[in-house]
C-alpha cells in the first residue's frame, strides 16, 4: 500500500508543473482511468526542480489513451508507449506495467529479454529501478503516491534500488548506467547496499544491445553533468566496457587533457541551453585512439590524409561493435576528424575552401580544443579565429604570412 502524501507534506511547486502534462492527466480521468504523473518528473517536482520532461502512467491501455487526443502516436513494438503532442512539447503516456519479471524470459545472464505484460500501478511501481523514481504524482488531488519509501530518500538524497540490488542490477545491466548518471546529476550518494554490487556486475553492461547501450550513454553525456558522470564511471569501475579502450585515452595525460576540456565545454553549453552535438562530443571522445592509430600507419609508411581515414574505420569499427552509434552521428565524426589536417594546410586556395565546409564550425570548435589540450601549437588556432574574422585583404596578408 502506498503512502500519500498531501501538498502540505511534499510542497510541490504547482509552478513547476506542465500545463499540458495535467491537461493529459485530466483527459483521462475524466475518461474514467487512474492517471498520474510518474518518474523523473515527480523526482524532480520534489527536489524543487524543473523537470526537462513529463511521463504518466495510467491504467488505460495505448489505443485507449491514442483515441482521447488528436495529436497522439503509439510508438515502440517491444512496449508500446504512447507520444501525445502539444506543440513542440511531448507528454510521453505509458500503461501501468506488470511485474513479470521473475517469469518473463532472460538470457544466460539473466538480463530480462521480454518484459511486456501490463499490470496494476502496485506492479508498476516495482518494476521501476530507484524508489526516488517510482513515485506518482496526481495534480488532481495534488497528492503523491509513494510505494517505497522514495520520499525518505528524497529527503537523504539517496539512490537506492528497489527490491535485491543484485537482480535488478543482472536483469537490467543498463541499471548501472542510470545510477552513476543520476548520483552525479542530483548529487546524491549511492546507498551501500545498492552500491555493493556495482564492481561485479559491470562486465554485464558488455552483454546488453548496443542500440540500448547508446541510448543510456548520450542521456548520460548530453545531462549537463557528463563530466562528473564519467568521473563517477570510474570511481564505480564502469568505464572499460562503455567505449572500449576510454579508460586507456583516460590515462594518457593529454587524452584525459582533451576529454576533460570536451565534456567541460559541452556540460557548460547544456547548462546555457545551447544545442550540443553528439557527433562532436563522441569525437572528442574517440580523437586520441583516433590520433594513436594515425601516427601508427603513418609510421607504417602510409599517406597522412588514407592514414586518417584507415585510423577512423578502425576506431568506429571496433566502437560500434558495442556501442551502436547512429550513422548521422559516426558521419559527424568522421568530417571533423578528416577536417583536421586541412587545417595545417594554410596556403593557396585551401583555407578558403575550408571555411565553406558545412561543417567548418565543429571542426574549428575541435581545433580549438586540440590546442587547448595542448596537442597542438595555440599558434594554429589563432591564426584560424583571425582568418575567419578577417575581410578580403586581411585573409590575403595572414595567407602571405604563412608562405
Ligand atoms: P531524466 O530526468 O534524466 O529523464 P528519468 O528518471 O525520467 O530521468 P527516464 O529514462 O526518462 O529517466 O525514465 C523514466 C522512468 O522510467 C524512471 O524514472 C524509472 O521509473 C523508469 N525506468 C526507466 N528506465 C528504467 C530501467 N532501466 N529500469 C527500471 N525502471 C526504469
Ligand atoms: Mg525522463
Amino acid at each position: 500500500e502506498p503512502v500519500i502524501l498531501r501538498q502540505k507534506e511534499h510542497g510541490i511547486d504547482l509552478k513547476l508543473l506542465s500545463p499540458n502534462a495535467v491537461r493529459v492527466t485530466q483527459t483521462l480521468q475524466d475518461a474514467g482511468f487512474k492517471a498520474f504523473l510518474v518518474g523523473g518528473a515527480v523526482r524532480d517536482l520534489l527536489l524543487g526542480i524543473k523537470p526537462k520532461d513529463f511521463d504518466i502512467a495510467t491504467n488505460a491501455t495505448p489505443e485507449q489513451v491514442k483515441s482521447l487526443f488528436r495529436r497522439a502516436f503509439i510508438i515502440g513494438r517491444r512496449f508500446q508507449i504512447v507520444h501525445v503532442m502539444f506543440g513542440q512539447e511531448q507528454i510521453e503516456v505509458t500503461t501501468f506495467r506488470g511485474t513479470s519479471s521473475e517469469h518473463a524470459p532472460k538470457d544466460e545472464h539473466g538480463r530480462v529479454l521480454r518484459d511486456n505484460t501490463f499490470g496494476e500501478q502496485h506492479e508498476d511501481a516495482i518494476r521501476r529501478d530507484f524508489t526516488v523514481n517510482a513515485m506518482y504524482y496526481d495534480p488532481a488531488t495534488q497528492t503523491v503516491w509513494d510505494y517505497h519509501k522514495g520520499i525518505d530518500d528524497i529527503r537523504s538524497k539517496t539512490l537506492r534500488m528497489i527490491g535485491v540490488p543484485e537482480a535488478r542490477f543482472r536483469e537490467d545491466p543498463v541499471r548501472l548506467l542510470r545510477i552513476v548518471r543520476f548520483a552525479a546529476k542530483l548529487n546524491f550518494t549511492i546507498d551501500p547496499a545498492t552500491r555493493a554490487p556495482i564492481a561485479v556486475m559491470a562486465p554485464l553492461i558488455n552483454n546488453v544491445p548496443a542500440a540500448r547501450l547508446f541510448d543510456e550513454m548520450l542521456k548520460l553525456l548530453m545531462s549537463g553533468h557528463a563530466l562528473a558522470c564519467l568521473q563517477q564511471l570510474r570511481k564505480e569501475g564502469l568505464h572499460h566496457g562503455l567505449l572500449p579502450l576510454l579508460d586507456v585515452v583516460l590515462e594518457q595525460p593529454l587524452g584525459e587533457k582533451f576529454v576533460t576540456l570536451a565534456l567541460t565545454n559541452t556540460d557548460n553549453r547544456i547548462k546555457q541551453g545551447k544545442p550540443v552535438s553528439p557527433g562532436f562530443l563522441f569525437a572528442a571522445l574517440l580523437w586520441h585512439q583516433v590520433l594513436e592509430k594515425w601516427n601508427a600507419y603513418q609510421a607504417a609508411g602510409e599517406y597522412p590524409i588514407p592514414a586518417l581515414h584507415m585510423a577512423a574505420d578502425d576506431v568506429l569499427d571496433t566502437q560500434t561493435e558495442n556501442l551502436a552509434i547512429q550513422r548521422r552521428i559516426t558521419s559527424d565524426m568522421r568530417d571533423i576528424w578528416a577536417m583536421q589536417p586541412r587545417f595545417e594546410r594554410r596556403t593557396g586556395k585551401s583555407p578558403y575552401k575550408l571555411i565553406e565546409h558545412p561543417r567548418m564550425r565543429a571542426g574549428y570548435d575541435f581545433l580549438l580544443l586540440r590546442c587547448e589540450s595542448g596537442e597542438l601549437d595555440a599558434e594554429i588556432g589563432d591564426w584560424w579565429t583571425e582568418f575567419i574574422e578577417a575581410d578580403g585583404p586581411g585573409r590575403v596578408e595572414l595567407l602571405a604570412r604563412k608562405s
